[in-house]
């Protein structure tokens, strides 16, 4: 991508803040927090992300009236190479800034868009996304759990499950049937929820990294004010596509630039374990690489295009780029470690950062829409193939 003038002065500045501010008590979080690692110094984090915040470093892509600086790409993406490249610990408020913020720009109220969208620029009110269900994961429109309007609140029932981060979250968006007989995407609603309440519990899923990123999620009569949609009462369907696209476009961006950071780290244990001498192992790096430079002159080239939600295919293509890198570079990780990779580092279950990113990337090729589903995308969208025939 092109940089201007005005890019490398944001580049600098950005560097320089990073290096003034990753100092004292933030310096100890270098590096904590990536995949698998989400339950590393989660109070240290989000008293980072909030210093962050508090510098008007969140929320970059944001419209300056949403509280945002309206960067370009290339600025967001400036900002994201430099974060990683700080060794700045993994963001805590993801969900929130990336996802249900710019779906609210797109679709809110002026009063939800005040409500909510500041405490999520300064990283005070977290979030967690309930879609999946027992029943409905990739076929999502099979969703059951039910909202009833009582008085002037909404009465949430149903189980939602792989909610990620929901320990945590202050907030869930709840994907809801509020028309009762309703079916598929038809009488859906986006709903915004209060997690710290009589009718939420929330049970944390034990994941083959031994931590949980991810829980089930029990509503039992929770309750939500009226005016807590987003979009249309029943047209939640659209606006839930709307942000499933955000998860596969835009938001990967800040996930790259981390790819980037784990394949210099894998480069430099691979000199440290002689493995780097390996002509096999030699020739897989290289391939991570070039497959980095493809995946990012690809993001680039979509998300330039097609920044928003969209009906392309771009989204699509991204997801199932970045998905199998991710997971072939977990793969080479364990390759390189060799033997030490067998075993747990230490007793019951302390495993190794290279070991936890292995385990977690096997998630990749599923959450946010699984790689099936987003061939059937591109067959059925880039293709014209025939539908696949729906339940
Ligand atoms: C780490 C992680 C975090 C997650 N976080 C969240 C979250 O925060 N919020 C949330 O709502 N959900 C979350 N999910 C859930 C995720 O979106 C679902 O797991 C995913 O959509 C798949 O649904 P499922 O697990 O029910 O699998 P299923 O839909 O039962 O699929 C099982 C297998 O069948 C294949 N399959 C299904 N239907 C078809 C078809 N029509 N054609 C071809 N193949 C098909 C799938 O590709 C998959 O391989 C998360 C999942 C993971 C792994």
């Amino acid at each position: 991508m092109h940089s201007s003038p005005q890019d490398e002065q944001f580049r600098r500045t950005i560097r320089e803040w990073l290096a003034d501010n990753l100092t004292g008590h933030f310096a100890a979080l270098r590096d904590a927090g990536g995949p698998g690692r989400e339950h590393e110094a989660h109070a240290g984090r989000l008293a980072w992300n909030r210093h962050l915040a508090a510098a008007g470093w969140t929320c970059l892509g944001w419209p300056p009236e949403h509280g945002g600086r309206g960067a370009t790409l290339a600025q967001q993406v400036i900002f994201y190479e430099e974060y990683a490249r700080s060794g700045a610990p993994a963001r805590v408020g993801y969900l929130g800034e990336e996802l249900l913020g710019p779906t609210l720009i797109a679709f809110g109220t002026p009063a939800q868009q005040a409500r909510f969208l500041p405490p999520i620029a300064a990283v005070e009110e977290l979030w967690c996304q309930g879609y999946s269900e027992p029943g409905a994961g990739s076929d999502l429109a099979a969703v059951s759990t039910t909202a009833r309007l009582d008085g002037d609140e909404w009465v949430v029932t149903g189980q939602k499950v792989w909610t990620s981060l929901a320990v945590e979250a202050d907030w869930c968006v709840v994907l809801a049937r509020t028309e009762p007989g309703s079916r598929r995407g038809a009488g859906l609603s986006y709903l915004l929820v209060p997690m710290r309440q009589q009718g939420v519990t929330v049970r944390p899923i034990r994941q083959l990294t031994g931590t949980s990123e991810f829980n089930e999620v029990f509503f039992d009569g929770a309750r939500t004010h009226g005016s807590m949609v987003v979009g249309e009462v029943g047209d939640g369907w659209r606006v839930a596509r709307a942000t499933l696209a955000i998860e596969r476009g835009v938001a990967t961006l800040g996930q790259q630039v981390g790819f980037e950071r784990e394949l210099g780290r894998l480069v430099d244990l691979a000199r440290q374990t002689g493995a780097g001498e390996d002509p096999l192992i030699r020739d897989r790096i290289g391939r991570a690489w070039i497959g980095l430079e493809a995946l990012r002159a690809h993001a680039l080239r979509t998300l330039a295009a097609d920044s928003g939600p969209g009906p392309g295919t771009g989204p699509s293509e991204l997801k199932l780029l970045w998905s199998r890198w991710h997971q072939e570079l977990g793969e080479l990780a364990m390759d390189v470690l060799g033997a030490p990779s067998m075993a747990a580092r230490g007793a019951p279950y302390d495993l190794h950062d290279w070991q936890r990113l292995f385990l977690f990337s096997r998630a990749d090729t599923i959450y946010g829409g699984s790689d099936e589903i987003q061939r059937t995308i591109i067959a059925e969208r880039a293709l014209g193939l025939p539908r696949q025939a729906r339940a």
